[in-house]
């Protein structure tokens, strides 16, 4: 592949910057390596950044999403809605605290969860909905909040691939009573290791979330253990890693916009070829991954991967498709969840591709669109 779809270099420059940190963290006299004064720093940052009362750094962003819903007191008896399609732990996250995980349908243009079957599935035992925003579109947040605030019940907003992304003027992460991030190379803010973040504006659920991030201990005093805790820390490393990257961020933003803009401004008119690009949209937009529908969607596959352009399918079954996740599904249908993972196709968006690079797989994807 001349243009993988996972770049080689995507801490280009950086490697530099990370060796240095390592020795300088390494041979620091304090010799301290997790939850340290560079992953305070790191959550101070990112919790200024989107106006949270606290932010919370933890090990993966799917340990962000299970604190989060202890936390929220989430356990057995209790329902957690979340899209039909997506990453496994929207549903593995619920099911492993033994609350059961109901599916609600996408969108078949956004594949975000749809509002009016999120409010359809509202049942006496729903404790929590879990929105999820997907490749490029952010869920629709407004809607999403009025159903959960009607129904009394909490927020959990995953904002994993989000970070960055604002709606109605409201940066992701922060619609929900908690939001969450994950810092895994592939990432918007990936980095070379593993993490994630909680951020709210509940400073009950940051504490909480902070006890469980460690056993259970207050941050105070050792060993004595308030709550049935996680392992669930932070590097020292990855947060003066992060520290150091986060001011050219919104520099990669703008480019991961910048390029998918372009594409949908050029597949806009492959409606009718059969293969759909997100709808336009400047508001509630993230571009970490850049998903078409195509109807033949393998060929296109195949198309791309002859002319050096890489490719991948997030994700190929519906979550209540996934045999893990089949037994909290019995007898439904999620018809557009279904259809996307057969025609999801998501091409090239890292930010240091060049205009010359992104014109030439906006021409491939036009040409099997228009002549095949
Ligand atoms: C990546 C991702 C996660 C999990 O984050 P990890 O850091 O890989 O654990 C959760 N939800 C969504 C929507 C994601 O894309």
């Amino acid at each position: 592949m001349t243009l993988p779809f996972f770049p080689p270099d995507l801490f280009d420059g950086e490697q530099e910057t990370l060796l240095d940190i390592v020795e300088s963290i390494g041979l620091a006299p304090e010799q301290k390596f997790i939850l340290g004064t560079h992953t305070t720093r790191f959550e101070e940052m990112i919790r200024d950044s989107v106006g949270a009362a606290d932010a919370i750094a933890c090990g993966s962003g799917t340990a962000a999403l299970s604190l989060v819903l202890r936390a929220m007191d989430v356990g057995p008896g209790d329902e957690v809605v979340v899209p039909a399609f997506g990453c496994a732990p929207l549903a593995a996250a619920p099911a492993m605290l033994g609350a059961v995980p109901v599916f609600a349908d996408v969108d078949p243009w956004t594949m975000v969860a749809d509002p009016a079957e999120i409010a359809r599935l509202i049942s006496p035992r729903t404790k929590v909905i879990m929105p999820a925003h997907m490749f490029s579109v952010m869920a629709d947040m407004p809607a999403i909040r009025s159903i959960a605030d009607s129904a009394g019940v909490r927020l959990l907003e995953d904002s994993a691939v989000a970070q960055g992304g604002m709606l109605g003027g409201t940066p992701a992460g922060m619609w929900g009573d908690a939001g969450v991030y994950s810092f895994v190379q592939v990432k918007t803010f990936g980095m070379p290791g593993e993490g994630g973040m909680v951020v709210t504006a509940d400073p009950e659920i940051g504490t909480a979330v902070r006890m469980l991030r460690n056993h259970g201990q207050d941050g105070r005093t050792r060993f004595v253990h308030h709550r049935i805790g996680y392992n669930s820390r932070f590097d020292e490393i990855m947060a003066a890693f992060q520290l150091h990257r986060f001011a050219t961020l919104p520099q990669r933003l703008e480019r991961r916009a910048c390029i998918g803009e372009y594409y949908t401004e050029r597949f806009g008119e492959l409606a009718g070829c059969g293969v759909l690009a997100p709808p336009p949209a400047s508001d509630g937009r993230c571009y970490y991954v850049y998903s078409l529908l195509a109807e033949r969607r393998d060929a296109l596959r195949d198309h791309l991967a002859a002319q050096g352009i890489g490719s991948h399918i997030y994700y190929p079954a519906a979550l209540p498709r996934q045999p893990a996740f089949a037994p909290y599904a019995p007898g439904g249908a999620w018809p557009a969840a279904e259809l996307a993972a057969r025609r999801t196709l998501a091409i090239p968006i890292y930010p240091h591709l060049t205009d010359a690079q992104v014109e030439h797989i906006a021409d491939a994807v036009c040409r099997f669109a228009k002549e095949s």
